[in-house]
């Protein structure tokens, strides 16, 4: 949910707009955005924003908060094009709004210049700013590591920050999620190793899951596919989606005898065939997930086959991607997960990053951002011990930082809460959904009690429904006399493997009833499945 304002006299300008992915909890919640209601009682209005990369945690949030800025959307050409398509599902077209960048560049908002810095991370075409503002610079690194052998040969601008850091740098907001990690990440470049002893033991397909941003990991498959004579799949929507983008701009170079769609792997001898796939966080109804319990339309997983775990696990999905290396493991194929191979590297700076880009930019204030306050305090402790002169500020989300002749401090908090998404109305809803009357009486809650038989997947009794907050309707009678028996139909052509798996039933579930009331009454109520294995 990263998003910084910054702002000098009347003008101000937004930092990137991210999304964070709900917890569990938060039942049919798709996204969670920052609140920008704090804002109107400032009466600012939003001259532009300003996009540092294009992970979700970044731009995820645009669609949401577009129509509080009134000028254009700068980023680099990478960011924009995966930012227009996102806008177009929304039915907003930015079109002449977008504005790309390059490295170098330079932008005039008001009393605020902003210069845009080429950093490393772990997609391609990601940017620090430099905005030189009549207080002075102040430095934002973005999401940064230094990778010294970048995969497109674009390394961070080092010269520049040190040139910046020789004039005089008021303040420098560097991330802060790889403090906790001594040494260096590494560059994208150190997992070929791992991933060439893969290709060349492998004795069937071989299926890599990664995030579908990760382009340079893209890359390296990619090119060790041309190297052992494999065909390239993308699989699963954000997957193809990506990559399509990334190979348009080029952004990935491959060859295009290659490339393959899904629906030709079949075609192919398992040993001649590499898939990049989504999933790499457990999600139920994403590529490797439903290739790990057979339901796949394309890929069919056998023993001699190797799936690689490419990606780091986010925290809170730890049970999810276990459950899919379990099915994974009882499909025969073979599991290869950091730890065993050297297959990931962070995209984050670790300690010796951090502390370099403070020594050339010395800082009269160190603001540690992005990360958990732990992570904030590990780096504002190196700032201190790498250029003891700097006074590090430690905020928390809605501080208001100033910055004037006396100095900087903070001098307000505003409220900084989260709006719910509820995706498929794409509109909000209020903190706290669960109690949320309204959202309750409109749409209601279904809660779904299924019996089923831990062993054989084979259910015990039909499925029971209770129901709060739904209006009372022939339309809704008519639906609840039926779900059972839908309910009990789709339960039942499920995969056994699906059936046993409480986590995966439930999104089954889920999934059956909400189609079931969307088709028939135009609701969403909320669906709560309760699985008792007996
Ligand atoms: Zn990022
Ligand atoms: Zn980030």
């Amino acid at each position: 949910m990263n998003m910084l304002l910054v702002r000098s006299g009347d003008t101000a300008l937004l930092i990137d707009a991210g999304v964070m992915f709900p917890e569990p909890e938060l039942f049919g919640v798709d996204l969670v955005i920052p609140d920008l209601g704090a804002l109107d009682a400032y009466g600012v209005t939003i001259s532009a924003l300003i996009l540092t990369h294009g992970h979700e945690d970044h731009i995820g949030a645009i669609a949401h908060v577009l129509d509080r800025i009134s000028g254009p959307i700068y980023g680099s050409p990478f960011t924009l094009a995966l930012v227009g398509p996102k806008l177009e599902e929304h039915g907003i077209d930015a079109g002449e709004r977008l504005k790309p960048v390059k490295p170098r560049d330079e932008v005039t908002i008001g009393p605020l210049r902003i210069e845009f810095l080429r950093v490393t991370h772990s997609m391609p075409d990601c940017l620090a700013l430099a905005l030189h503002t009549p207080a002075g610079v102040i430095i934002h690194t973005g999401d940064f590591k230094i990778d010294q052998t970048p995969m497109d040969g674009e390394a961070t601008d080092l010269h520049r920050l040190a040139e910046l850091g020789a004039s005089g740098v008021l303040a420098l907001l560097s991330d802060s999620t790889n403090a906790d990690r001594p040494g260096y990440s590494g560059s994208e470049r150190d997992v070929i190793a791992g991933f060439e002893e893969v290709f060349a033991n492998a004795g069937g397909m071989i299926v890599v899951t990664a995030f579908a941003s990760s382009v340079y990991r893209h890359q390296i498959i990619c090119d060790l596919a041309d190297q052992f004579d494999r065909k390239v799949a993308f699989v699963g929507r954000g997957m193809q989606h990506t990559s399509q983008i990334a190979l348009d701009l080029g952004a990935l170079k491959v060859k295009s005898r290659l490339l393959i769609r899904d629906s030709e792997i079949r075609d192919y001898h398992a040993e001649d065939v590499v898939c990049l796939c989504t999933g790499s966080q457990g999600e139920p109804m994403a590529a490797l997930p439903r290739i790990a319990i057979d339901d796949h339309r394309h890929i069919k997983l056998a023993a001699e086959d190797v799936v690689v775990f490419s990606a780091r696990i986010i925290p809170g999905n730890e049970k999810a991607v276990a459950r899919v290396m379990n099915h994974v493991a009882r499909r025969g194929a073979d599991i290869v997960a950091d730890g065993q191979k050297h297959i990931h590297v962070s995209g984050h700076g670790s300690e010796e990053e951090l502390k370099l880009v403070i020594s050339l930019v010395r800082p009269r204030y160190f603001v540690p951002i992005h990360g958990e306050y732990r992570q904030l305090s590990r780096h504002a402790r190196m700032a201190t011990l790498v250029h003891p002169r700097t006074t590090v500020l430690m905020l928390e989300d809605g501080d208001v930082l100033r910055f004037d002749a006396s100095g900087a401090r903070v001098v307000d908090k505003v409220p900084a809460g989260r709006v719910l998404i509820d995706g498929t109305r794409s509109g909000e809803i209020a903190d706290e959904v669960l109690r949320d009357r309204k959202h309750l009486a409109g749409d209601g809650l279904v809660v779904v009690v299924v019996a089923i038989s831990s062993q054989t997947g084979i259910l015990e009794q039909p499925p029971e429904l209770i129901t709060r907050g739904l209006a009372v309707d022939a339309r809704h009678a008519d639906v609840l006399r039926e779900a059972p028996d839908v309910l009990t139909r789709g339960i039942e052509s499920a995969p056994r493997e699906e059936r046993t798996d409480p986590g995966l039933l439930k999104e089954r579930i889920r999934l059956e009833l909400q189609r079931l009331f969307k088709k028939r009454v135009g609701r969403r109520p909320l669906i709560l499945p309760v699985v008792m294995e007996v």
